[in-house]
């Protein structure tokens, strides 16, 4: 039987602002749209944090035997800053400063993206979208809604008619706002927009001759704006009509408040039953963001080469850092909390080693199956992460008692023990084993440094300084990057 059938997820719907219980549109099947990077530079962790919820939601949702299908775009042209009045395209500055083709930059920071999501051991989307691999598919919505009437042509450009929406649809329902309170607070219209108001979006911008990257539409040479694409590949592999769409807080609006009124004005229909957003990381109380250089990148992290750092840390470490936030909770980061949850991992690893030795009884003297649903109660209660841990930690100390003869454990429960901590924190949360990445291939490498780093403090403690000299060097030649720091020497793979 199917987990699902037994479990009753219920997530926080940011449409309703409740918890509600999760419902598929078919039964067993889940389709999931996550908005994914602007590929113009590497990712920071805030939006690693992002990306690794969703993942958290995909894996508990694969564990939970559903069928998911899991799209997460690469924007890859449109996304314009100050929303496309008077903003550049960040892909295109970049080209132009690194003197490269925008593909370029497209391509170097999508490889950078899915080398850091390897690298956290998060599973691939199902589908991976580009906006300029689906510019047919947003001109389409746009004659759409051209047709529907909410849309209008100026210049080249088309724009979204957000008042004449809102007279037969609610415009503002997500985030909340209200279009009297907008307009109320909006300044005159510049007088040299083409929009009738301020509330207006653009679905297509004609491309000035600088523009470069550009196609034809019936409208003029020029390209999407950003909101545009994520409904266009949203509805062509998820139907009209979807289960999950997810992103980061920041985007509720104005991007996907305008994703529901440019889905509802092309086919009348809400596009999804369930908005999720995950707060945001913070670095010294500041939201984590590309724009203002407030922001850790993930491979700093990695190798602790950042002045808030004190050492390098893994990308599980990393990741069991975040899940001890839930989604929704402002999280801050610091050099401190990340020390303390790569001590509070340590244990938790040190005791699920610990189960295959331990001695059995008659009967347990701890109700194993009960404690096993109540990691499945977390989860089911909005992927509740940092509730899951603090019942693995329950786990860990249990079986830390039936180490020193205070607690006892059945020889079933001992299998139960075992392959709830591996479901949890491997398949669910997605951590890896050791403080290294927990692959056959990655253990081998731990093992074969770890004799080497050996080698080399006892070159160091013989004065021969040569041979210490010469392993660090040639393993940083290999990729390998030997870190000192106050409690021994890591190492990190770049
Ligand atoms: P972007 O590439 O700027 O569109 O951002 C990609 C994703 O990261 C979006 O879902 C953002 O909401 C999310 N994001 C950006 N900054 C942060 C942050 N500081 N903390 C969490 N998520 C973030
Ligand atoms: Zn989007």
């Amino acid at each position: 039987m199917k987990r699902y059938k037994k479990q009753h997820l219920s997530l926080y719907n940011s449409l309703s602002k409740t918890k509600e219980a999760f419902q598929p549109i078919h039964e067993g099947a889940v389709g999931m749209y996550v908005c994914g990077p602007t590929v113009y530079s590497n990712v920071h962790m805030g939006n690693c944090r992002t990306f690794l919820s969703f993942d958290l939601v995909f894996r508990y949702l694969l564990h939970l035997g559903y069928k998911v299908r899991y799209v997460r775009n690469i924007t890859d042209a449109g996304h314009l800053e100050n929303d496309g009045e008077s903003g550049d395209d960040p892909i295109l500055k970049k080209a132009r400063i690194e003197k490269l083709e925008p593909m370029e930059v497209v391509q170097k920071y999508t490889v950078d993206f899915h080398t850091i999501m390897a690298k956290f051991n998060a599973l691939p989307p199902s589908i991976e979208p580009t906006a300029t691999g689906h510019i047919i598919e947003q001109i389409q919505i746009v004659e759409k809604i051209i047709a529907e009437g909410y849309a209008y042509e100026k210049n080249g450009s088309v724009y979204f008619d957000v008042l004449k929406f809102n007279e037969d649809h609610a415009y503002g329902k997500l985030s909340g706002r209200q279009l009297e309170d907008m307009i109320a607070n909006t300044r005159e219209l510049a007088a040299q927009s083409e929009k009738k108001n301020p509330q207006d979006f653009a679905l297509w911008k004609k491309a000035e001759p600088q523009h470069i990257m550009r196609w034809p539409s019936p409208w003029s040479d020029g390209f999407p704006g950003w909101h545009l694409e994520c409904t266009a590949m949203s509805t062509k592999y998820l139907g009209n009509q979807f289960d999950i769409h997810g992103g980061g807080m920041d985007l509720k609006f104005p991007h996907h408040e305008c994703e529901i009124a440019q889905a509802e004005a092309a086919t009348k229909i809400s596009p999804v039953n369930y908005w999720m957003h995950t707060n945001m990381l913070t670095l010294n109380g500041k939201k984590m963001a590309k724009s203002t250089g407030n922001n850790i990148l993930p491979t700093e992290l990695f190798t602790g080469e950042n002045e808030v750092l004190s050492k390098a840390f893994s990308p599980t470490v990393a990741k069991f850092f975040m899940f001890q936030a839930h989604y929704r909770s402002i999280l801050d980061f610091s050099n401190d909390a990340l020390v303390a949850s790569e001590k509070g991992f340590n244990r938790l690893m040190d005791a699920f080693h610990g189960i295959a030795s331990l001695s059995v009884s008659a009967s347990s003297s701890f109700d194993v199956a009960q404690w096993r649903q109540s990691c499945y109660d977390a989860m089911n209660d909005d992927f509740n992460s940092p509730i899951l841990i603090a019942q693995l930690f329950e786990g860990a100390k249990f079986i830390n008692s039936v180490k020193d003869g205070s607690a006892t454990i059945s020889e079933k429960d001992k299998e139960l023990l075992n392959t709830t901590m591996s479901d949890f924190i491997f398949d669910v949360l997605g951590l890896e084993d050791s403080a290294s990445e927990g692959t056959a291939d990655g253990n081998k490498l731990t093992g074969a440094v770890a004799l080497l780093i050996e080698l080399r403090n006892q070159a160091r403690a013989n004065k021969d300084f040569a041979t210490s000299d010469r392993i660090r060097d040639q393993l940083l030649e290999v990729g390998i990057q030997l870190n000192d720091g106050k409690d021994g020497t890591s190492f990190s793979v770049n």
